[in-house]
C-alpha cells in the first residue's frame, strides 16, 4: 500500500532578481512500512523536499498526497492539523526544550492530545524511552545528555504520538558513527515493531548501506532509485 505520491514536483525559490530551482520535476511513491533515505550533496535539495512532504511548505508545481490526502490542496490551517496528526519529526539539532526533562519532554506531545489517560502516557513514554535506551536518564535535562542520547529523546519524541510517518532532515549529521548506527537501527526496529514509515535525508553514504530504499537528489532532480531489497543488522 503507498503512503504517499509524488508526481513532477518543482521548487523554485525567488531571492531578489535570481530564482533557484531547488526541486526538478520530482516523482516518486513510497509504501507502508519502509524506511527510506534521500541522499545527495549539500544544496541538492533535500531539505526543500522534507519540508513539502513535512506539509511545512508549498511547492511552485506539483502534486503530492500522503495517505490520499493531496496535502499541497490544503490551507495553512489544515496543513498544520494534517501535521500534528499525521507526521513525527526528528531534527538535526534535536530541538529538546532545555527546561524540560527526558521524560517531559517526550510525554509533551502527548500532552497535546486531549484523551490520553496519565497511566497510559506514562507507559508509552516509558516503553519508548526504554526502547530507545535512555530510560535511566528520564530525570535530567538535554544539556546533561550526551548528543546520542539527545538524539534517542527526539526518536521517542517523534514516535509518541503513534504518528505513521516520521521526517529526519540529517537526522546523523551531528552524531559520531556508533550513534548514527544505533539511530538508523531504532528506525529500523521501530518501523518492524510499529509499522512505521521512516524518512529521512543524508549525505552519509555509509548509512545508507541500512536503508531499503535510497533516493539520490543531485542539483534539485531524483537521478536514481535504489533497492537494497533488504534492511542489514548491525
Ligand atoms: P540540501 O538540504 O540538500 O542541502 P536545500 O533544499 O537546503 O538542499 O537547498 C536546495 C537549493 O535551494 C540550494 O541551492 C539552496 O541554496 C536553495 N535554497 C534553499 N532554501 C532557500 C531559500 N529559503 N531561499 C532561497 N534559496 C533557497
Ligand atoms: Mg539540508
Amino acid at each position: 500500500m503507498e503512503l504517499i505520491v509524488a508526481e513532477n514536483i518543482n521548487k523554485s525559490y525567488q531571492s531578489g532578481e535570481v530564482s533557484v530551482k531547488a526541486l526538478k520535476d520530482i516523482s516518486f511513491k513510497i509504501e507502508v512500512a519502509s524506511l527510506v533515505s534521500f541522499i545527495g550533496p549539500s544544496g541538492s535539495g533535500k531539505t526543500t523536499l522534507l519540508n513539502l512532504i513535512g506539509c511545512l511548505d508549498k511547492p511552485t508545481s506539483g502534486a503530492l498526497k500522503i495517505a490520499d490526502t493531496d496535502v499541497f490542496g490544503l490551507d495553512r490551517r489544515k496543513a498544520a492539523s494534517f501535521r500534528g496528526k499525521n507526521i513525527g519529526f526528528i531534527f538535526q539539532d534535536f530541538n529538546l526544550i532545555p527546561v524540560l526533562t527526558v521524560y517531559e519532554n517526550v510525554e509533551y506531545p502527548l500532552l497535546m492530545v486531549q484523551d490520553v489517560p496519565v497511566a497510559d502516557r506514562n507507559k508509552r513514554v516509558m516503553t519508548l524511552l526504554d526502547a530507545v535506551g535512555v530510560a535511566d536518564q528520564k530525570d535530567k535535562y538535554p544539556d546533561q545528555i550526551s548528543g546520542g542520547q539527545k538524539q534517542r529523546v527526539s526518536i521517542a519524541r517523534a514516535l509518541v504520538t503513534k504518528t505513521k510517518l516520521v521526517l529526519a532532515d540529517e537526522p546523523t549529521a551531528n552524531l559520531d558513527h556508533e550513534s548514527a548506527y544505533m539511530v538508523i537501527n531504532l528506525m529500523k526496529k521501530m518501523k518492524d515493531d510499529l509499522g512505521t514509515t521512516f524518512i529521512f535525508s543524508t549525505h552519509d553514504q555509509k548509512i545508507v548501506g541500512e536503508v531499503e530504499t535510497i533516493y539520490t537528489l543531485e542539483d534539485g532532480a531524483l537521478t536514481s532509485r535504489e533497492d537494497t531489497g533488504r534492511v542489514k543488522d548491525v
